[in-house]
């Protein structure tokens, strides 16, 4: 178990920054994961730890020792790519025996070492098999013994999973996970799918243009998302333009609400609701009055889009009864849910 510290890390490939001063601290044994669109600087940031890559500044620590000054070799670390890179010329065995073989172990311990890596990964039967073989799904699984052969002192994996269909993904998931409590693994994953990271991560780190915007648990970026872009990156969410008020009270077109504030002072804000925290008011219950204007079905689910006072407002609803479009309802937000955000960035 390896305890991560990233400090001031910073990259530019030309004239653009690419990374703007990184800070991060993973704990020992934590999966965490790096969130972000595409072209934020994720694999820039995995690639810089693995030495793939050279930071233009910013220190990183494996229990307390720099890395950076390191040759790739030493780091100990492991990668798992999106297109999986196995040698396709190599049987299983040989792909995944690599990293115990230039540890230089004996014939015995190699043996050992990839067998318990194939065992994890459910793929021991097919060891003398070649990669163009085998499908996506098991060539991913092989490359992830690979790594956990090389018995990294910090996994890294980079959209591990973008390759596979949504119902193999989705048992990936599950796996990859257990695999790195039950080996006690420090892991950093990065991925631009919002559902993998909540339902992976210990702790997430999001990423924008190079910054990390928001950091905590699945549930604390989710729920109190600190700003707009993570917000509306982690899920779908509602922006209502008004004033904060000193006394944690919101006044926008929809009248004066209770708020939470998150990370900004009383004066013009945004407040943002979740469309499963916005809820048909009961009978003699505290509300405001909504127009019901359209309908989308989901299953287990459904969307209402509502008008009131001229603000559009998405909400879902599980198990959904009969509603009549053009019809007035009485809607309320769940306390505690309903958050004030900074304004600056409600339109990136
Ligand atoms: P992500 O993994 O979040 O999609 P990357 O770290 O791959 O983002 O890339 C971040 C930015 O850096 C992108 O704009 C990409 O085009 C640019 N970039 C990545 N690698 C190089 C490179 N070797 N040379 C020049 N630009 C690069
Ligand atoms: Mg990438």
């Amino acid at each position: 178990m390896t305890e991560v510290e990233i400090r001031g890390v910073s990259k530019r490939y030309t004239e653009a920054p690419i990374l703007k001063g990184v800070d991060l601290d993973i704990h020992a044994g934590e999966l965490f994961f790096l969130l972000g669109p595409s072209g934020c600087g994720k694999s820039t940031l995995l690639r810089i730890l693995a030495g793939l890559v050279e930071a233009d500044a910013g220190t990183v620590r494996f229990d307390g020792e720099d890395i950076l000054t390191l040759p790739p070799e030493k780091r100990r670390t492991a990668m798992v790519f999106q297109n999986y890179a196995l040698w396709p010329h190599l049987s299983v065995f040989e792909n995944v025996a690599f990293a115990p073989r230039n540890s230089g172990y004996p014939k015995s311990r190699i043996r050992e070492t990839v067998g318990r890596a194939l065992e994890v990964v459910e793929m021991a039967e097919f060891a003398q098999r070649k990669p163009p073989s085998l499908s996506g799904g098991q060539q991913q699984r092989v490359a992830l013994a690979r790594a956990l052969a090389a018995e990294p002192r910090l996994l890294l994996l980079d959209e591990p999973l973008s390759n596979l269909d949504a119902r193999l993904r989705d048992a990936m998931r599950g796996k990859i996970k257990a695999i790195c409590k039950a080996r006690k693994l420090t892991a950093l994953y990065v991925t631009h799918d919002r559902q993998e990271a909540l339902s992976m991560a210990d702790r997430i780190a999001v990423m924008h243009r190079g910054v990390i915007r928001h950091l905590g648990t699945p549930e604390e970026v989710y729920n109190h998302p600190g700003d707009c872009f993570t917000a509306k990156f982690l899920g779908d969410v509602n922006f209502i333009p008004g004033e904060l008020g000193g006394d944690g009270t919101f006044r926008s077109a929809l009248g004066v609400l209770p708020i939470a504030a998150e990370n900004v002072s009383a004066g013009p804000a945004v407040g943002a609701i979740r469309p499963e925290r916005i809820r048909f008011a009961a009978p003699g219950e505290a509300g405001f009055a909504a127009k019901l204007v359209g309908r989308t079905f989901l299953g287990e689910s459904c969307e209402w889009d509502f008008e009131s006072s001229g603000v559009h407002l998405v909400v879902r609803e599980g198990a959904p009864p009969a509603r009549r479009i053009g019809e007035t309802y009485q809607l309320n937000f769940e306390p505690g849910f309903f958050m004030a955000l900074p304004r600056e960035d409600a339109d990136e």
